[in-house]
């Protein structure tokens, strides 16, 4: 298999012919533009290379050992990930909560495809029926590339991370930015380079001193989802939106042999997944701008506030980024 990528390794080429040519994530990723990396930082990290060289290493700090914390120690193997949950999961993979799957695979890694089906009202989406749906959900104003999201056919992938070394039960509770320190409940931990995964706004809420924000411009509302066990397993993955705003469940999802509905209406039996559909918040650029001039740099739909923004969008700014600050 010399000279395969692994997308040839893992993929029957009939599918890889199909729907392949759907998935170009070159287009995607490009809608997030450059990582910023201003010009005192550069030199900051040249400085910090230099320390790599000959004496004590540049200290990667990240908060938050979810799927987007390990794909950044993934990236660079010596960043401490500190995650406050008091025990680690099951299955580290586990921390993606219901059915989810990457739109390409992540380099490196073993990786396996399926077939993604998407739905409206179990038919092939339209214009309407998409619109219909963005409505009940109050998502029709929120931009982002439908086509891309409602494509009827696609290619899903896994990709199965090694398991990453995430300290638990590691609970940041302050930030200080200048003094690049974390407070912890018992000692403060320093970092050259902070990298967060968490919620925006929660991230903010830590922040000795930084930039000025609207906590009411951060809205979202929470996910309940519900799982039940079918009698036949599904081949793939099938994803069907229901647009009747009378009906509670926004997406049935079928994968294996479960089945999940989710709902932003509280349900009873269900999990209830924070902060879940989040909106636009029109100064969220400018704040990550502002908290990268401080070596602080966000990832992931959440960390950003970024609504659309996947998996495997993520993975290109990481790589952009450790590029960027010189970790290579
Ligand atoms: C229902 C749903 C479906 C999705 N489906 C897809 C999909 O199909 N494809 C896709 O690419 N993306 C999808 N996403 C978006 C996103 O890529 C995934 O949710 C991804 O798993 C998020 O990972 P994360 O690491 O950013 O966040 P999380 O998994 O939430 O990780 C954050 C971690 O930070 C820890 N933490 C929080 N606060 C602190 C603190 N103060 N101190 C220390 N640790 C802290 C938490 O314990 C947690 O482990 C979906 C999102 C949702 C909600």
């Amino acid at each position: 298999m010399d000279g395969d990528t692994i997308r040839d390794q893992f993929v029957p080429n009939a599918i890889v012919a199909t729907y392949y040519g759907n998935t170009d994530g070159g287009a995607r990723t490009a809608q997030y533009g450059q990582t910023r990396i201003p010009s005192h930082i550069v030199g900051h990290v040249d400085r910090l290379k230099r320390k790599g060289e000959g004496e004590e290493a540049m200290q990667v700090v990240v908060i938050g050992g979810g799927f987007i914390g390990q794909l950044v120690q993934l990236a660079i193997p010596e960043a401490r990930v500190l995650d406050w949950r008091k025990t680690p999961p099951a299955d580290h993979l586990e921390t993606r909560v219901g059915p989810q799957y990457l739109w390409e695979p992540i380099d490196g890694v073993p990786s396996s495809a399926f077939l993604v089906t998407t739905l409206v009202d179990g038919k092939e989406p339209t214009d309407e029926s998409i619109l219909r749906y963005k409505r009940k959900i109050g998502k029709e104003s929120d931009g982002g590339d439908w086509g891309l999201q409602f494509q009827h056919e696609m290619l899903g992938w896994s990709s199965q991370l090694s398991k990453p070394r995430v300290e638990y039960d590691q609970l940041v509770r302050m930030v200080d930015l200048q003094g690049h320190a974390l407070g912890m409940p018992t000692e403060v931990i320093r970092y050259d380079l902070l990298v967060s995964t968490i919620p925006l706004p929660a991230l903010l809420g830590m922040l000795l001193t930084g930039p000025a924000y609207d906590i009411n411009g951060f809205k979202s509302n929470p996910i309940y989802m519900a799982d039940e066990d079918l009698q036949n397993e599904t081949e793939g993955m099938i994803l069907d939106y229901i647009s009747d705003p009378l009906v509670p469940w926004y997406r049935h999802t079928y994968a294996g042999i479960k089945k999940f509905s989710e709902s932003i209406h509280p349900q009873l039996g269900c999990r209830r997944i924070m902060p879940g559909k989040i909106h636009p918040y029109s100064d969220s650029e400018s704040i990550l701008a502002h908290l990268e001039l401080d070596a602080c740099f966000c990832f992931g739909r959440f960390a950003t506030w970024r609504p659309d923004e996947l998996a495997h969008q993520t993975w290109q700014q990481i790589l952009k980024w450790k590029k960027a600050v010189g970790c290579d």
